[in-house]
């Protein structure tokens, strides 16, 4: 399933809200920081906002891939879609946990994800 770009960009903002209250809470906690402790604070937030949209852009990329047609990289025997699973994947905004199709190849006896556009 598909998400529109209006359910995209409220899982967005919700991201970005959750981390501009952390950046506040942070802020309230530290009376006097120093500019580098202030600078690994917005450095930390900053990588998980990436992550956060990352996430969201890849999923949305991985909902667009064909039930059907997909070949086993092995045989190149036509696999069966077995459903959606999670996969951590590393980017250069850190670590994701994305859901994407998994198949599975009956002659090889093995499941695997196919290379999809956004990996
Ligand atoms: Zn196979």
């Amino acid at each position: 399933m598909q998400e529109t770009r209006e359910q995209k960009k409220k899982r967005m903002v919700q991201a970005a809200d959750a981390l501009i209250e952390a950046m506040l809470d942070w802020d309230a906690e530290h009376a006097t920081p120093n500019l580098t402790q202030i600078e690994d604070e917005v450095l930390t937030l900053r990588q998980q906002f990436g992550q956060a949209l990352m996430g969201v852009v890849v999923g949305g990329q991985m909902a667009v891939q064909p039930a059907t047609g997909v070949k086993c990289p092995h045989c190149g025997e036509e696999a069966r879609f077995k459903g959606q699973k999670h996969k951590d994947v590393e980017s250069r905004t850190g670590g994701l946990d994305i859901v994407r199709g998994y198949y599975y190849c009956a002659r090889c006896r093995s499941g695997f994800f196919p290379p999809g556009q956004a990996t």
